[in-house]
């Protein structure tokens, strides 16, 4: 697997600690977690960080297109590591977000109905198998 590191400088960003932590723990954890989830896991470890730094690293994280900000199901809005175009479950009951490894034909770049498509997003909402189970 490429190192951090090499990924945040092929995408000419200084590798700051604070930068390789949190893209770090994106990559580890496929939870879809809000700037805040991530503050809250990094601050023990790193007493410095400021929730601005999170903000401000996911931003720039995203807007080079190493991350996916998602805003699809309330005003919140959560990161992924950005990963190939895939549907995404939301459970109304505890509300954790799951990705379904489903297939889909990608849409990107195709003209619709004369729009033309940049992104795509396919978000379903229901309750999932473990609150289903219990
Ligand atoms: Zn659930
Ligand atoms: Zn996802």
């Amino acid at each position: 697997m490429e190192s951090i590191i090499e990924i945040l400088k092929e995408h000419d960003i200084a590798p700051s600690m604070q930068r390789v932590k949190i893209l770090e723990y994106l990559r580890n954890y496929k939870t879809h977690p809000t700037a805040d989830i991530i503050y809250q896991a990094l601050v023990d470890e790193m007493p410095t960080l400021s929730k601005t730094t999170v903000y401000n690293t996911l931003k720039t994280l995203t807007d080079k297109g190493i991350l996916l900000a998602l805003s699809l199901f309330e005003n919140e809005e959560r990161y992924e590591y950005n990963t190939n175009p895939h549907i995404h479950f939301k459970c109304t009951e505890c509300g954790k977000i799951y990705d379904i490894s489903k297939t889909f034909e990608c849409l990107k770049n195709e003209e619709i109905e004369g729009h033309k498509v940049l992104e795509h997003h396919i978000n379903l909402k229901g309750i999932c198998k473990s609150c289903r189970d219990s």
